[in-house]
């Protein structure tokens, strides 16, 4: 065996694929890692069909042009935002590969990088292996997992290179408001504070919300890199493709990073979305659509032990179990798998010092039947 020095001493295998394959072996129903349970659209497979023939060579490092038109037009119909389509999209390998050329392409040894927790589990890796130094806020359910704004301010050092947003939020399902925004450009107005924010989830909100993306704020969005992912959108997490969307002097030094990770993304499956991000029913039915999952699934804890959190957006939805045991979380996320059959998520995992709740978050982008015999399942303890 050769001996070297680990990277990421502390890095385990993450929690999804833990959970995951638990699922799996235990032959459960899998409400943990985040992902449809349902195929995407036919016309979509017989798209990429289509372009699976005399598309199969390199796209441009930036993504085809077709695809980065597509995604500034759909911007334009949907945020009322105008992008360059050749200076400020750049498509990716998924939102993953978007955040670590995001971070690294700008975070340098020592420099702090703001999130708050919970926290989605790449982050934190992916600033220490640029060299950064992470530095977490927790946040609360009892406080409905809002940020104290003035925390925030006090948080930021002269060290302090970006700020991690993530809104519509996984796991907590919280959502940012146009006035939280506006809170928040107060607080990095007259910095050098970049923000990398993490908006995977924008087209599920729930209950009339707007998602507030901060391409809608001239103060946040000329310092912002918006990361994106099809996956969520049109039920296609396998192909991992996404984007990132920034200003042109940010971009730039984005495709520095990315060219180097993956070079260019694959070339059939962008032709494909290209042509379908043209439909906005495609994407305009999917906080309805997950609406009523949401409501079902949480419909079966009225009236039992579990506490129903507030889920906003994204396809989670987080369930406080403290009346029923105070066995820590990822200890009741194992044993719900093998004795009750049904996968969830410890929320404490994504907490630097995890409070002392006990909550587990449930992915509802499941078919109806499923979400009812696991809700069954488990809303009887
Ligand atoms: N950010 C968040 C908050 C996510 O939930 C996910 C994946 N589920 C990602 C990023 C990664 O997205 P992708 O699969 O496109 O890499
Ligand atoms: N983002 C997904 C989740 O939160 C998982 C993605 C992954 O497995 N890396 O469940």
């Amino acid at each position: 065996m050769i001996h070297f020095p680990s990277k990421q001493p502390q890095v385990q295998t993450t929690i999804f694929t833990k959970m995951s394959q638990l699922a799996l072996d235990e032959g459960a129903l899998n409400l943990s890692q985040g992902f449809p349970g349902f195929d995407c659209s036919d016309e979509l497979q017989e798209l990429l069909k289509f372009y699976a023939k005399g598309h199969n060579q390199y796209a441009p490092m930036a993504g085809v042009p077709a695809l980065r038109h597509s995604i500034a037009d759909k911007t334009r119909a949907f945020y009322d935002i105008e992008l360059d389509a050749n200076t400020e999209v750049t498509v990716v390998s998924g939102a993953t590969e978007a955040l670590f050329a995001a971070i690294h392409c700008c975070v340098s040894t020592g420099d702090e990088v703001i999130m708050f927790d919970p926290s989605y589990d790449a982050y934190d890796p992916i600033v220490r292996l640029a060299g950064g130094i992470p530095v977490h806020i927790p946040l609360h359910a009892a406080t409905g997992f809002r940020i104290d704004w003035e925390d925030l301010a006090r948080a930021i050092t002269p060290k302090t290179r970006a700020i991690m947003v993530n809104t519509p939020h996984n796991p907590t399902g919280s959502v940012w408001s146009m006035e939280d925004l506006d809170a928040f450009a107060e607080v990095v107005k007259g910095t050098n504070i970049l923000i990398v924010s993490d908006e995977v989830y924008e087209h599920i909100v729930f209950d009339g919300a707007q998602h507030a993306s901060v391409l809608l704020h001239p103060e946040l969005r000329k310092r912002s890199f918006v990361c994106g992912s099809f996956g969520k959108t049109y039920h296609i997490t396998g192909w991992k493709m996404g984007y990132c969307l920034a200003r042109e002097y940010l971009t730039s030094e984005f495709r520095k990073l990315h060219q180097w990770v993956t070079f260019s993304s694959a070339t059939p499956l962008q032709y494909a979305l290209a042509d379908y991000l043209k439909t906005p029913a495609h994407y305009l039915g999917l906080s309805d659509f997950y609406q009523k999952k949401r409501d079902l699934f949480a419909s079966f804890f009225q009236d039992t032990r579990w506490k129903i959190l507030p889920s906003h957006g994204s396809f989670f939805q987080c369930l406080d179990y403290s009346e029923i045991s105070s066995e820590p979380d990822v200890d009741l996320a194992v044993r719900l798998t093998k004795e009750l059959k049904v996968a969830s998520i410890p929320v404490s995992v994504f907490y630097e010092t995890p409070p002392n709740d006990r909550i587990l978050r449930f992915c509802f982008a499941k078919n109806d039947d499923m979400l009812e015999e696991a809700a069954q399942r488990i809303a009887k303890l």
